[in-house]
């Protein structure tokens, strides 16, 4: 599933082909994804593109008096093509957007996850994005907001960390990472930790989540961008998919459990 970084990256390659531009038309070869699709983006005529941006792990196509907005789901993914793609197609292809300047943004899924919304302008309102806590690469994401947070549940850092009410996207992997770097135990109950501990846990979060957008994230499964190049973020990787390697560190072997049903991978001499 694309993370936070991963849409990041997607949506500053597709935004210099979209911003300013006409929506000459849709084809919508799928009615219905994860939801069925509305008749406004079926209908779609003539719509400029204001902005294009991102919250969480949404994708945000802002026209004039509504907005677009896109969810990858697991496998998703987003393509400028030119015009002459039009009729080359599979049967993953589902949406098109006929763009002015001769180019295409294609919707693909092979496991139809994903979905678009037809919103209205303020799409802070929408159902979705109006429960999305803080972006953790904003300034209010910062110590003294996660240390109230942590105080008040009982509940493990990972999980914590994984809800979107209380921070939004930062996604399986980032938060695997983060807490390796912090040494901080993912089983660990939140409220245990100390402000010091959640200061270099924030820090690492967002130094994680920078150096993931800066490689072009991480390409896991059928993940791609738009440019058709992949991600290289995994490379640096240093205990997320790495059951019984060693650690970087202690050489100890890395460890994996599940926590609500996802892999969780820690070093138990350096994470406490
Ligand atoms: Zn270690």
């Amino acid at each position: 599933m694309p993370e936070l970084p991963e849409v990041e990256v997607i949506k500053n390659i597709i935004k210099p082909s979209l911003k300013g531009k006409i929506i000459n038309y849709s084809i919508i070869r799928t009615k219905k994804l994860k939801y069925i699709i509305s008749d406004n983006i079926i209908k779609i005529n003539n719509q400029k593109i204001l902005d294009v941006k991102r919250r969480g792990r949404y994708i945000i196509i802002i026209l004039l008096k509504n907005t677009i907005i896109i969810h990858l789901g697991m496998t998703g993914i987003l393509s400028i093509l030119s015009h002459k793609n039009m009729y080359l197609y599979t049967k993953h292809d589902h949406i098109d957007l006929i763009i002015d300047n001769h180019l295409i943004l294609r919707y693909t899924d092979i496991r139809k996850f994903g979905f678009w919304l037809w919103e209205i302008k303020n799409y802070k309102k929408n159902i979705f994005l109006k429960k999305l806590g803080p972006e953790p690469l904003n300034n209010n994401f910062n110590s003294l907001y996660l240390y109230k947070y942590t105080q008040k549940k009982n509940i493990a850092i990972k999980i914590l960390l994984m809800d979107n009410k209380v921070v939004t996207g930062i996604g399986n992997i980032y938060a695997n990472e983060s807490l390796f770097l912090s040494k901080i135990l993912p089983i660990r109950i939140s409220s245990t930790l100390n402000l010091q501990e959640i200061q270099t846990l924030v820090k690492n979060i967002k130094y994680i989540l920078y150096k993931s957008i800066k490689y072009g994230g991480s390409t896991i499964n059928n993940y791609r961008l738009p440019n058709n190049n992949i991600g290289n973020f995994s490379k640096y990787f240093l205990v997320y998919a790495k059951k019984n390697q060693l650690c970087q560190i202690c050489k100890e072997k890395i460890i994996r459990i599940f926590q609500r049903n996802r892999s969780t991978f820690f070093c138990s001499k350096c994470q406490k």
